[in-house]
């Protein structure tokens, strides 16, 4: 927190006030910080800043007064002591993951994961010797069972993209702390505004900002939020040395993005339920998968863990066979003219995909199979156009 913010702020509040600092030119705008290097009164100073017994900007892959103001503003808005800011989402991830971990360590994942975070685990960790179990997010049994004592860290997306499945955050984090156990949360599908980990026990929350904390599709950054001597500790030797650091001009980008963040997260998820209810009393609509829905299975823990369902709807159409029902989820992407047919979400713009085919296309039929995704299902991630402009896209497609 800066001196400036309040504790009892609300999260709309927090979102646009929190962490902002001023120059002595008293610009209302947060200033952009476009600069590698900082400059020092003495030769004296210099060292002490080098020495870090004095505090103060060094040089930009360290520091960025940009940069700092989103972590601090992202930091109280999900609760956290402390939060550090990476180019990207899967920076975070890859940059938590070097300073929590070391060779013979044991992650246990949730199986509906990020691709690339899968990737990131399957591929890459494995060449330096942390190996991964990926379980059924939402068995809790599943990730006790996959307990060994090596196992360091737990990872879990919820709700689950494509289909939207919840995981109980606090029971799984109280799992976790039973065994030594850090609970990683990847809060991107809800961002803080809709759901906030710490409140159920998370040890660390992952963000991929280039979605919605941005909201507009512009630029790429990520962040790590939790306790402050850990991330301090452990993971900013990582950020400063292997400088995977954001830029000050995303920073500020993600700071007006922030602006909005609440308001477009709640306009976002009531057109979202508006649409699943929409879709689910369509005659050509097998299923709709939306935790907003009183028909999912997780609806009761997803509304004491959520503010709201989130603006990710996926739904199944009917068809007869697996070539018929890909037909018929294509001719309803095929249909949109507003929706964008792009895999990207979190942007003002809604977008529609077909994950059997793109996302989850590499997958072989069978993992695709296990994975419950289908041909005939359809993921939207609702943006910020009128809600019946959505659905007459949808209308058309579905016939
Ligand atoms: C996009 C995404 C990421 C990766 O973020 P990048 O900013 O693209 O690196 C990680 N987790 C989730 C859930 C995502 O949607």
């Amino acid at each position: 927190m800066s001196d400036k913010d309040h504790p009892d702020w609300a999260t709309a509040t927090q979102a646009i006030r929190a962490g902002s600092q001023r120059t002595p030119f008293g610009e209302h705008s947060e200033a952009m910080f476009l600069t590698s290097s900082f400059v020092f009164d003495s030769a004296a100073q210099a060292a002490a800043r080098f020495a870090g017994t004095e505090e103060g900007n060094v040089y930009a892959r360290f520091t960025n007064p940009s940069v700092q103001m989103f972590e601090q503003r992202l930091a109280v808005l999900e609760n956290t002591e402390y939060c550090l800011a990476t180019a990207s989402g899967m920076a975070a991830i890859t940059t938590a993951c070097m300073g929590l971990l070391n060779a013979g360590d044991h992650i246990i994942a949730s199986k509906a994961l990020f691709g690339a975070t899968v990737q990131l685990f399957v591929n890459i960790l494995s060449r330096f010797g942390i190996e991964t179990t990926f379980v059924d997010g939402v068995s809790l049994d599943a990730w006790e069972k996959a307990i060994r004592p090596n196992t360091k860290l737990f990872y879990v997306e919820t709700p689950s993209n494509p289909l939207t499945e919840v995981i109980d955050i606090q029971a799984l984090s109280d799992l976790a702390h039973k065994h030594g156990i850090l609970n990683m949360v990847d809060n991107c599908f809800c961002s803080p505004a809709l759901q906030k980990p710490m409140d159920f026990g998370a040890d660390l929350i992952i963000h991929s900002a280039t979605k919605y904390l941005d909201g507009q599709g512009r630029v790429l950054g990520g962040a790590i939020c939790g306790p402050k001597q850990l991330l301090k500790d452990k993971i900013l030797p990582v950020l400063r040395t292997a400088g995977p650091t954001l830029s000050a001009f995303n920073a500020w980008v993600l700071l007006k993005g922030l602006e909005t963040l609440n308001i477009r997260m709640k306009a976002q998820s009531d057109s979202a339920l508006e649409i699943a209810r929409w879709l689910e009393a369509h005659p050509a609509v097998d299923r709709v998968y939306y935790p907003g829905l009183a028909s999912h299975p997780q609806h009761t823990l997803a509304m004491k863990q959520q503010k709201s369902g989130g603006a990710i709807v996926s739904f199944e159409v009917k068809g007869h066979g697996e070539e018929d029902c890909r037909a018929k989820a294509w001719n309803v992407i095929d249909h949109s003219k507003t929706m964008s047919i792009t895999a990207n979400l979190g942007d003002t713009r809604t977008t529609i995909t077909h994950p059997a085919t793109t996302t989850h296309g590499r997958l072989s039929p069978e993992a695709r199979e296990a994975a419950g995704i289908k041909q005939g299902l359809v993921r939207l991630a609702i943006g910020l156009e009128d809600t019946g402009d959505l659905i007459a896209d949808l209308k058309k497609g579905l016939g």
